[in-house]
């Protein structure tokens, strides 16, 4: 199997679940995270977002060259094409390939830059049956997946929690919160900024 920060992303994102509210409603109580749940791949290209996410840093890719954010982790931007900082796992695509490419030259044009944490909820879709998903991580709970806009300008697939599912609606202002993984990396998760009135 090949590891590809597509896919495990977004492999991430859907195996997310929900934490704080069972355990954290009415009490101050911290949240212990117990449930099963199946912990993302590290790929190249997505290296760096991970172990920020040790400290609780939520960091976005950013292209120089067409000064925009890019979520998820890759080796070139997908709007412009000029690839990463990090070239040498690039080193199997001929260099003749980008002679064409409008970019500065020097491969550098993709930065990592710290995030806001701050995101409107694009959509959401409230798992009422993770069984039928053979998702254990949850408990049997229903759950939100939701996309979110961050402040960047990417888009991030993500649970939102801290709230009942039903609450969650598209243009919900929402912050980044973190739910610790076994190896002390830990998945950004996303709860209301604000209760809805
Ligand atoms: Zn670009």
């Amino acid at each position: 199997m090949t590891a590809g920060g597509d896919g495990e992303v977004r492999a991430r994102v859907a195996a997310a679940g929900v934490t704080a509210e069972a355990g954290a409603e009415g009490e101050d109580k911290p949240v212990k995270t117990e449930r099963t749940r199946m912990e993302p791949p590290v790929g190249a290209e997505s290296g760096p977002f991970w172990e920020a996410t040790r400290n609780g840093t939520l960091l976005v890719q950013w292209c120089t060259s067409c000064d925009r954010g890019i979520f998820y982790p890759r080796f070139f931007c997908p709007y412009c094409a000029v690839d990463g900082p990090d070239n040498s796992a690039a080193d199997q695509s001929d260099q003749s390939d980008q002679s064409g490419q409008s970019g500065p030259s020097g491969g550098s044009t993709l930065e990592w830059r710290t995030a806001s944490g701050r995101a409107i909820v694009h959509a959401a879709t409230v798992e009422h049956n993770p069984a039928a998903t053979g998702a254990t991580f949850s408990h049997g709970e229903p759950y939100v997946v939701a996309l979110v806009d961050l402040d960047e300008g990417v888009r991030m697939m993500t649970n939102i929690v801290g709230c009942a599912p039903e609450d969650v609606r598209p243009g919900m202002t929402v912050t980044v919160t973190w739910e610790p993984l076994s190896d002390g990396r830990q998945l950004p998760l996303f709860t209301p900024a604000a209760k809805p009135a």
